[in-house]
């Protein structure tokens, strides 16, 4: 890429190639440099995992999301939206991704001194990168066994493109994956091109429905369309189904209406620290 680009500045004179190629490394640079704070961070103990409850439609809890929270010591938070591509350019999510694994699968084994909803799982992302690393299974089972966590208590989020690249290949690791119990989901659908004939051969155990459907459900009849779409076609497959970024009651309702089974979004809570997590936990229980 960087060829093709110098290639065309060229073309526009010999100060803009000058131009364009600094650009460009000032940007090559502020990746790097964010991915070595980073590492540093990691040693440092600078990132966590922050829970997000996933709810029944009738409100009983089921699970959680563990998102990753980037807080270094002397700056702001920065945003996953941010790093995570960070991390996915610079090869950094490999490493990263294993310490999200091990530290999201021993909060498993923590959460167990808990009195649990029998099917509570904690869903956890996966990149792209890491989900095509030769190595993939090998670290999963390396983190299961090290950590000694149940693989019936753990899902994974997984993307489109995680998916599309490789589809035998996506098939036979997806297949592994459902051997030891883990559950598999398809993050973010409805905003990439998984279509009902790409998808059907996989064995996904749900389909998660991304917050930009969900946003438009008060909005315009075509993301409701969507939605209802969304629905039948897991609905057909035997797949569940999550919404997330639900905020308001009618999205909730209509969700529920329509048969969605999980909801995760701010009308509940907000993504939360584990130890708020676990009084939350008990609140939800006492309820329940
Ligand atoms: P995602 O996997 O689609 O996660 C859902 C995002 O939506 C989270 O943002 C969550 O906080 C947000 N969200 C959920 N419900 C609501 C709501 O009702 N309102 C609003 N405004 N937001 C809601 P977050 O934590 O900023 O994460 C952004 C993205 O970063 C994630 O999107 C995921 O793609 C990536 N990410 C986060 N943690 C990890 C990780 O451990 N590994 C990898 N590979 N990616 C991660
Ligand atoms: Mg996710
Ligand atoms: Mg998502
Ligand atoms: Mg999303």
């Amino acid at each position: 890429h960087a060829d093709v680009a110098m290639y065309e500045a060229k073309d526009l004179g010999r100060n803009r190639t000058c131009f364009y190629s600094k650009a460009r490394q000032v940007i090559v640079d502020t990746r790097s440099a964010m991915a070595l704070d980073m590492q540093t961070g990691l040693d440092n103990g600078e990132f966590c995992l922050y829970l997000h409850p996933q709810v029944l439609k009738i409100g009983m809890l089921c699970g959680a999301e563990a998102l990753l929270r980037w807080l270094p010591r002397d700056k702001p938070p920065v945003s996953p939206d941010s790093f995570i591509p960070v991390a996915d350019s610079t090869g950094l999510i490999l490493p990263l991704g294993e310490w999200v694994l091990k530290q999201a699968c021993t909060i498993v084994m923590d959460l167990e001194k808990y009195q649990l909803p029998e099917d509570f799982a904690l869903a956890v992302n996966i990149s792209a990168l890491q989900f095509a690393d030769e190595n993939f299974i090998k670290t999963v089972k390396r983190v299961f066994h090290e950590t000694g966590v149940t693989p019936l208590r753990l899902k994974f989020e997984l993307t489109e493109t995680s998916l599309v690249q490789d589809m035998n290949r996506a098939g036979n690791i997806m297949k592994e994956l459902g051997s030891m119990g883990l559950q598999v989901e398809l993050d973010d659908f409805g905003t990439g091109y998984s279509s009902l004939n790409s998808i059907k051969n996989l064995p996904l155990t749900a389909l998660k429905i991304d917050a930009s459907l969900i946003r438009g459900i008060e909005k315009d009849e075509s993301s409701r369309a969507i939605v209802r779409a969304a629905l039948a076609m897991a609905r057909a497959m035997s797949l569940q189904t999550i919404a997330e970024g639900v905020e308001t009651q009618s999205q909730m309702d209509y969700l529920a209406k329509e048969g969605c089974d999980m909801i995760q979004g701010y009308l509940f809570a907000k993504p939360m620290p584990y130890e708020e997590f676990i009084s939350y936990l008990g609140r939800k229980l006492k309820i329940a």
